[in-house]
């Protein structure tokens, strides 16, 4: 076991404690494959205790004034960013991302809690003119109730902040099953509001098999919303298991996101943004660019800069200073990105660098270039989820629109042009819950962030963030 790395217990009730079964799995750091620690496994008993703490919890953070609750929020938010050098270290050592991208991480989640923390205070609601003189009608905003999360290993800290900060800012309880594979850092996020003051129950972290905690959290009475991020096949099943017992749900689901680079675009700037943007944390990015469709004429020249970019990436430990591209998350990524150089290789595709596996301890895939590739290759339909991109060739910028609507998804997209009556085509055409255009993804929390069609629903920034976590209701008076 590291010395530097904490084995993770349950969050219930405000206290640190075992399952009740004392069962744990392992965790492991995913550069080196060695067993790091071990995370709590939580069983019904756990989980009903869970429950009972997050029902306690909403009866006083809901009862408390949005001024109490944003202090004790932004007070998170200073504990999360004094022990941020620690548990960045612990995030790349269960989870690989290069040290800066986890700093960065913890960084941009104090920024979140921040401004979710003021959001909080604006949750208005509005009077009404009433059609009888003698009548006051106005309409409120109240928090929805506890909320059920799950969330994935891509990003331990920031997949789980968004729903947090939704649901603590309008006040609401939230109980989140996070990742196994990347425990600590979440637990890090969790603690310092448990240490910033919150209710007991207000905040519960739990671990355990994914499939039988949302399976009995999904339908309880106590839980009246549910949150959850990863693929869309299971977002599926979990909205379906939601919508049979009426909760309300946001999904956060798979993308597969298109790159449009037209002949008119700063070809530098596009092959740099977009190898910045398609390497971080390993390609393993919801909003990840993973099809690069390149207009003929400056097709050669974007190829070119991009392949330069790639072959400079360090690939190594997270924890080295040089590395830029750390290891996948786990085993199963790996196999993965084998089966799409596979299957692009046997439609006729082109390798132009890396395509395997790297020798050695630990999950390493080498960051990857596939050109020519066929509509039909897994690689253009099925989100790659690490560092693997492919591209293609276009002529026209409607046939670059229909490839890029093509797939069932519609979360992120991006387009490199220097022609307005382009951008003003695509901001209209293109399919997506967000277009970045000359730039890449900048998600921050004032931002709606979220997808459209099989990517999911729902938003988790901007004031529609809150808006996803409270019930409307009128009042109406008659004065007597
Ligand atoms: P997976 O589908 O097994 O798991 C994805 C996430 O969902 C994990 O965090 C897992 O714990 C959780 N999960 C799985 N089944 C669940 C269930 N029944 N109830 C509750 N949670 C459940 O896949 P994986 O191998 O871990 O990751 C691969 C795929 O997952 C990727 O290809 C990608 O599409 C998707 N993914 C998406 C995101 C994202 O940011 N949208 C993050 C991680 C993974």
């Amino acid at each position: 076991m590291s010395h530097d790395y904490p084995s993770t217990q349950l969050l219930i009730a405000n206290e640190w404690v075992n399952a009740a079964s004392g069962r744990t799995r392992e965790v492991l750091n995913p550069a080196t494959g060695e067993i790091i620690g071990e995370v709590a496994h939580a069983d019904t008993a756990d989980l009903d205790r869970a429950l009972e703490a997050a029902w306690q919890g909403f009866t006083q953070w809901s009862r408390m004034s949005p001024h109490e609750r944003c202090a004790i929020m932004r007070k998170a938010a200073g504990l999360l960013r004094a022990d941020a050098e620690r548990t960045a270290r612990w995030l790349t050592l269960e989870q690989g991302k290069p040290l800066r991208e986890a700093q960065g991480e913890v960084a941009a989640a104090a920024a979140i809690i921040e401004w979710f923390a003021e959001e909080g205070l604006r949750l208005y609601g509005r009077i009404v003119p009433s059609r009888n003189a003698n009548v006051q009608q106005w309409v409120t905003k109240e928090p929805i109730g506890p909320v059920a999360a799950f969330t994935p290993w891509n990003f331990p800290i920031n997949q789980i902040v968004r729903k947090l900060c939704a649901a603590l800012a309008t006040g609401c309880s939230f109980l989140v099953k996070a990742a196994e594979e990347t425990p600590a850092s979440a637990a890090a996020l969790i603690d310092a509001f448990v240490r910033a003051g919150v209710p007991a129950g207000t905040v519960g972290l739990v671990f355990g098999d994914p499939q039988a905690i949302s399976s009995y959290l999904i339908p309880h009475p106590v839980i009246r919303k549910v949150s959850f991020t990863g693929s869309t096949a299971v977002g599926k099943q979990l909205a379906a298991l939601a919508g049979s017992h009426m909760k309300r749900v946001t999904m956060e689901l798979g993308g597969h996101a298109p790159v449009i680079v037209m002949d008119d675009a700063d070809v530098t700037h596009a092959a740099s943004t977009i190898a910045a943007a398609k390497f971080r944390n390993a390609g393993q990015v919801c909003i990840s660019p993973t099809r690069l469709l390149v207009h003929r004429r400056v097709k050669q020249d974007f190829v070119q800069a991009l392949l330069a970019h790639v072959q400079g990436l360090n690939v190594g430990n997270g924890l080295d200073e040089k590395t830029t591209l750390g290891p996948l998350a786990h085993a199963r990524r790996v196999a993965a990105m084998a089966q799409f150089v596979d299957d692009a290789r046997a439609q006729g595709a082109t390798i132009l660098t890396g395509g395997d596996r790297l020798d050695g301890a630990g999950y390493f895939f080498a960051p990857t270039l596939v050109d020519d590739v066929p509509r039909e290759a897994a690689l253009f339909n099925q989100e790659p989820f690490g560092p693997i991109a492919g591209i293609s060739t276009f002529d026209t910028l409607d046939e670059a629109v229909a490839e890029a609507n093509r797939l069932p998804y519609g979360l992120a997209a991006y387009a490199f042009t220097s022609s307005f009556s382009h951008v003003h085509r695509l901001s209209r055409e293109v399919r997506a819950g967000m277009l970045w255009i000359n730039q890449g993804a900048t998600p921050s929390a004032e931002l709606p962030f979220g997808g459209i069609r099989d990517s999911g629903y729902g938003s988790e920034g901007g004031p529609e963030a809150l808006e996803a976590y409270v019930d409307t209701k009128v009042v109406s008076v008659t004065a007597r």
